[in-house]
């Protein structure tokens, strides 16, 4: 298929370059000229702008930091499309609203759309093992499948236009509460003097299992690929943690719902990345729960 991909980034570029290996006929844009110049390099063909890039295009797709963007980038776009019909997928982690937005702007002018967001990072962008949750009609779910599944390994449609990043968000306040309850564990246990190898041997296999402990685990030593290991380089970054448990307190105010825990990890984070930065894992919180600093 002639496949225009929008935000060439961290995520962006190797699914890009999953879509050439699969054989798609892949034009991008971004507009960092490195992101250009590594995408040229997997066979994806360069294009001068968004517009150029979506001419021929029969299917479009975004990955970009934000839904104002997403929305700027839509405003060129979809004008600037020449099929009929053409499917637009945005896999880019955004509010509901503007994915919902996104949604009617396509739909106004005659075309389809799904918000696919993803989770699996970069790793799994690299792996060709992203989760897609997919907002949007059955029939645009259909088309979108073999698509995504150059890119991904699981394919879950979770209902209308927005319900793709509504479980991205439900999902990744969950994730964050979690990485906090778990590197509170650990640190209280070594306080009481439980080794935090013997912790992890009970925890990992008790009802305490999740996915922060068994997979990501924020002490060294226990789970051979934690990010822990490394000083918490690479993994997902806290500050991208912080922007999706931002987006979960906005939805949560716009539907009326309490999410205490949720609000309680985004104030948490928000500490977090004001002391270590953006850029770690963040399972490194738990190194401001041991130092005390996280409750200023
Ligand atoms: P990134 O910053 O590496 O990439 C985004 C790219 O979009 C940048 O290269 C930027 O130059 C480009 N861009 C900005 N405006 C553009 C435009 N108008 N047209 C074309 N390109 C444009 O970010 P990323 O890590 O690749 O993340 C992308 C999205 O995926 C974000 O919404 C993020 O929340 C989400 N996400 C990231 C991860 C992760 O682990 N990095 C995991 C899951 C979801």
């Amino acid at each position: 298929m002639k496949i225009a991909f929008l935000g060439l980034g961290n995520m962006g570029g190797p699914m890009a370059a999953n879509l050439v290996k699969a054989g798609h006929e892949v034009t991008g844009f971004d507009p960092v000229p490195a992101a250009r110049e590594t995408a040229q390099g997997n066979g994806v063909t360069v294009a001068e702008s968004g517009a150029q890039a979506v001419a021929d295009a029969e299917v479009v797709i975004t990955m970009l930091p934000n839904g104002q963007l997403v929305l700027d980038s839509y405003g060129e776009i979809v004008p600037a499309v020449t099929g009929q019909d053409v499917l637009f997928i945005d896999s880019s982690t955004i509010d509901v609203e503007s994915a919902r937005k996104a949604a009617d702007m396509v739909r106004e002018a005659g075309h389809s759309s799904i918000d696919a967001p993803v989770s699996g990072g970069v790793v799994g962008s690299e792996a060709g093992t992203l989760t897609f949750m997919v907002g949007g009609t059955d029939e645009a779910f259909s088309r979108a499948e073999p698509v995504l599944q150059a890119m991904g390994r699981k394919i879950v449609h979770c209902g209308g236009a927005g319900n793709g990043q509504a479980a991205k968000i439900c999902n990744n306040m969950l994730l964050g509460v979690q990485m906090i309850a778990v590197s509170e564990a650990f640190v209280l246990g070594e306080k009481l003097g439980l080794d935090p190898q013997a912790f992890f041997d009970v925890a990992s296999t008790s009802s305490g299992r999740c996915w922060a402990l068994d997979t990501n685990c924020p002490v060294p030593g226990p789970v051979e690929g934690s990010p822990a290991n490394r000083d918490f380089e690479g993994g997902f970054a806290s500050g991208l943690m912080l922007k999706d448990l931002n987006l979960a307190q906005d939805a949560s105010e716009l539907a009326g719902v309490d999410t205490a825990f949720g609000r309680a990890a985004r104030d948490a984070y928000e500490r977090f990345v004001d002391i270590d930065g953006p850029r770690r894992d963040f399972g490194a919180v738990i190194t401001a729960i041991e130092s005390d600093t996280l409750n200023g």
